[in-house]
């Protein structure tokens, strides 16, 4: 089935709900840009995801990534998928105008990724990658570094990776060998290696710039003695010409569950000649510039996917006639069976609700970055902060179930290969392992944005969210999520005092918190978007608030039996 790019619903958000043009207005970055501009995007997005990426969504799960001593060959299209996505410049979207990019909101983008990751989620993680490369070399590299390095990552020309894992680092960074021995030139000698690196080697970019995490010689151990360095595949020339191949090489390829047609590579370093980017022992700080975009983003695979599986599931239970439906007919539509929209229903849920938060988070990562105001500015990173481990991880977790309930819709049909729809369930599961596990996320959220702000990230966005219940209408609905936000605040003060005498805790409620916290957000969001459309989304809202907010209940006792 075609992808149909929900580019009203999209521009809902955009313009009904967010009213971007006018949040945004106040940065001069962002001054040229309206509604329409943003709309004329998301079409041609849409146009791309349909036309080039999907058609080769597919064969590429079929065919996967090929290796073959050190080299990476992606399947069929989609090389000339990727020259198509460089001429479209869809790389260069957000990045900094003065190095080439287009300098858009991310609020836009998060949009544009969705489709791409609904059309091609293997395909869309090459992009991703440099994306966050390319921010990071924007926020923390010298400007030489810069000049030599951003325009052709910002085009695509090259792309980018990012190699933290080592086999006894995950989680746990501060484990990582990987050592950088100073040189005679003020460059470094890298030795060491890293796995599960996505497109750590590939065939469709010149040249890979890989940033590396290692230790210093006279390095601290832990997370405080790692510091960050640009390796590139081929050396670059003062004039940027490409010069010699340089010591990094891709030792082999993951053979996984899904996201097959993405390489997931074994990068081994030997004399790899590096860049120290940002100052010495300070690179785990660098790299969340890049983590957290790269949270954002891998959060909208879920969405992505979520959405590629409703809309299958949609048509086909409109199409497959079973059983007999409570009006008489037999056979029935699928959809006329109170189980089915049940399911359905509960895709939308989560696939509408996550979608505007990627568009609310978008807009803060917008302010933090391009905002001149300091207070705007401060409210904005703490949002962001907060948000991003809810959305990284909730996103993920209702993505996958969203993708599993789609291969219900299916039933027998949704288990075998020929509708696709056990390769979303595929795809999606591994957004809630990498990129930092959602346990992860929910330890980050509990442990350092929770207890470790003493509570002042959770005021912050308590103090926003109830600015803006103040400005709309009053109604049993915004009653209900008004009582929400004050039991996640009772709730959290709780988990804050208690905590202190029990270290473990954290540890027991993290996973019920995080879905806690992010069903009252979507509550929240579900309240504004039912505002904002005046009446026409009410039955779906209303199903959210009916079947899909009481989670909470089991989730808040879970918590409570644990105080
Ligand atoms: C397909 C794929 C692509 C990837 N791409 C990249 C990439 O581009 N770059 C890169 O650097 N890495 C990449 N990774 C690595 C990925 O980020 C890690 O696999 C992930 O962070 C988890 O680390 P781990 O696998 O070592 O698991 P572990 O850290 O061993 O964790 C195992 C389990 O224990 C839990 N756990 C671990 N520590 C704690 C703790 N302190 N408290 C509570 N629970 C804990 C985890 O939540 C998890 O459930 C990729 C992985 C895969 C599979």
């Amino acid at each position: 089935m075609q992808y149909q790019a929900p580019v009203d619903d999209m521009m809902f958000l955009v313009k009904d709900v967010f009213s971007l043009s006018q949040r945004l207005g106040d940065i001069a970055d962002f001054s040229d840009f309206d509604d329409e501009l943003y709309a004329a995007i998301l079409e041609e997005a849409g146009k791309f995801a349909t036309g080039v990426l999907q058609p080769i969504n597919r064969s590429g799960d079929e065919e996967g990534c090929q290796y073959d001593d050190g080299v990476v060959t992606t399947p069929k299209g989609f090389k000339e998928a990727y020259q198509a996505y460089v001429e479209g410049g869809w790389q260069s979207i957000t990045a900094d105008p003065n190095y080439g990019g287009q300098g858009l909101p991310k609020a836009l983008h998060v949009l544009i990724e969705e489709m791409f990751y609904s059309a091609n989620t293997s395909f869309c993680l090459y992009g991703s990658l440099t994306g966050g490369a390319t921010k990071l070399l924007e926020a923390h590299a010298d400007e030489a570094t810069k000049e030599k390095y951003l325009p052709n990552l910002i085009s695509g020309q090259w792309s980018g990776s990012m190699c933290l894992t080592e086999a006894h680092a995950g989680s746990d960074l501060g484990l990582l060998k990987t050592k950088a021995e100073p040189r005679d030139d003020g460059s470094y000698s890298l030795e060491g290696s890293k796995i599960f690196i996505t497109g750590g080697e590939h065939d469709m970019a010149e040249n890979i710039i890989h940033l590396v995490l290692a230790r210093l010689p006279d390095a601290p151990a832990g997370p405080k003695g790692i510091s960050l360095f640009l390796v590139p595949k081929f050396l670059v020339n003062d004039d940027g010409s490409l010069g010699d191949r340089n010591g990094i090489r891709c030792g082999s390829i993951e053979h996984k569950m899904g996201i097959k047609a993405s390489s997931t590579c074994v990068m081994n370093m030997d004399d790899a000649q590096g860049w120290l980017i940002g100052p010495p022992h300070r690179g785990l700080a660098c790299m969340f510039t890049m983590m957290n975009l790269e949270r954002l983003s891998i959060g909208i695979q879920g969405i992505g996917l979520g959405e590629m599986s409703f809309q299958q599931a949609d048509t086909y239970a409109r199409e497959r006639l079973q059983g007999k439906a409570s009006d008489g007919e037999a056979p029935a539509p699928l959809i006329k069976h109170g189980d089915v929209q049940r399911m359905l229903n509960t895709m939308e849920s989560f696939n509408k609700a996550g979608r505007a938060l990627a568009v609310w988070l978008g807009s803060y990562l917008d302010v933090a970055f391009h905002s001149k105001d300091k207070d705007a500015i401060k409210v904005a990173d703490i949002m962001s902060a907060w948000l991003t481990p809810i959305a990284k991880a909730y996103f993920t977790d209702a993505g996958y179930e969203t993708c599993t309930i789609g291969q219900q819709v299916f039933g027998g049909h949704g288990y075998v290969r020929e509708w696709g729809m056990e390769q979303h369930v595929r795809d999606c599961r591994i957004a809630q392992i990498y990129e930092g596990t959602n346990g992860i996320q929910a330890l980050d959220l509990v442990g350092r944005k929770l207890i470790g702000s003493k509570g002042e990230q959770l005021q912050v966005f308590l103090s926003e969210v109830n600015a803006d219940l103040d400005t709309m209408p009053d109604s049993a609905r915004k009653g209900q999520v008004a009582e929400h936000l004050k039991e996640l605040e009772v709730l959290s003060n709780s988990i804050m005092s208690q905590s202190a005498a029990n270290a473990d805790l954290p540890q027991l409620i993290a996973c019920d918190y995080l879905h806690y916290a992010a069903l009252v957000t979507y509550s929240y969001l579900w309240l504004k978007m039912e505002v904002a459309a005046g009446g026409e989304l009410d039955e779906k809202s209303d199903f959210f608030f009916k079947r899909v907010l009481p989670r909470t209940l089991g989730l808040k006792a879970s918590i409570e039996n644990e105080l």
